[in-house]
């Protein structure tokens, strides 16, 4: 057992507006950047506890925009969202929740927070990821995993609260509910000031945290705080955190997928033929629509 070196840390990246609902930092900056140091993961898009004044003239979000070739991973901490997409599918997401949407061949969505978080306002925060999928299933069918708050694995780290909340791969022996397509581990661990935990990951994955909330030391050595995030090398498999205050810390894991990366806005694919090609269904209606669109918001643009 050894410690796994910190490779690079980010440090309260700047916050910018995804529609006008989502203020987000982005840690993990896309596909172009350094993905080949996070995969499978591609994006990490954090919003920050962000105060919503009650009684907003509209709900605020993202319309209707496409995605292929990953999933796209939704996590709740404060606040409500309602999706909806072109296979029909849609729901409510709240404090806990998660929404597990596998794009691969393709949807239509949007992403909203809903009537009653516009009427009653209070405080959103929220994080997205995008998950690679290997170039296999890039075309397969989209499906959507709604995964709440109680059927989320939960390993109690103390008797007083502390948990490790197991989304996906396995904690301790305690496994997480998301289907995935590649190994992938994600827990959003909960500490109490003073409370450590830790836990081993394999040297050959990729990993990272995002301290959502507190402040932690990180192998006993690195003091991480709210909105840092790290990424770990490749040597050594044990991450302690210890919490310095009240804690959240969202982790991210998993084998890399070593593939080519093609990508232009919401289409991550394996070549630049294949994103002409997402390009060319997508302007051609073949992504399809989403139905019984009450409502009239405009559609978002590509890049969101
Ligand atoms: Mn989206």
């Amino acid at each position: 057992m050894s410690f796994k070196t910190i490779h690079k840390i980010i440090s309260d990246a700047e916050p910018h507006m995804v529609g006008d609902g989502f203020r987000v930092s982005n840690y993990i900056p896309g596909p172009q950047n350094y993905a080949h140091e996070t995969s499978p993961f591609l994006v990490l898009d954090y919003n920050a506890p962000w105060q919503i004044i009650p009684g907003s003239a509209h709900r605020r979000g993202v319309g209707a925009h496409p995605h292929r070739g990953f999933e796209t991973v939704t996590i709740v901490y404060e606040g409500e969202l309602e999706h909806r997409d072109s296979s029909g599918a849609g729901g409510k997401i709240g404090p806990g929740d998660v929404q597990w949407m596998t794009a691969a061949s393709g949807v239509i969505h949007e992403e909203f927070q809903t009537d009653q978080f516009t009427k009653n306002g209070g405080t959103q925060h929220m994080a997205q990821i995008w998950v690679n999928l290997p170039a296999k299933y890039k075309m397969g069918a989209p499906k959507y995993q709604s995964i709440t708050k109680d059927n989320i694995g939960v390993y109690p780290v103390d008797k007083n609260g502390s948990i490790a909340r197991v989304i996906a791969g396995n904690f301790k022996g305690v496994q997480g509910p998301a289907n995935t397509f590649t190994p992938v581990e994600m827990y959003d661990i909960r500490l109490n000031k003073g409370v450590s935990v830790s836990f081993e990951l394999p040297e050959s994955y990729n990993a990272m945290i995002l301290v959502s909330k507190g402040k932690v030391k990180i192998n006993g050595v690195k003091e991480a705080e709210f909105k840092d995030f790290i990424l770990f090398g490749h040597v050594g498999e044990t991450i302690q955190l210890e919490a310095l205050e009240d804690s959240y810390i969202l982790v991210l894991s998993g084998e890399p997928i070593q593939e080519p990366i093609a990508s232009y806005g919401p289409f991550v694919m394996n070549t630049k033929q294949e994103i002409l090609n997402a390009i060319e269904d997508y302007n051609s209606g073949r992504f399809g629509k989403i139905e019984n669109k009450k409502r009239n918001e405009e559609t978002a643009d590509i890049n969101s």
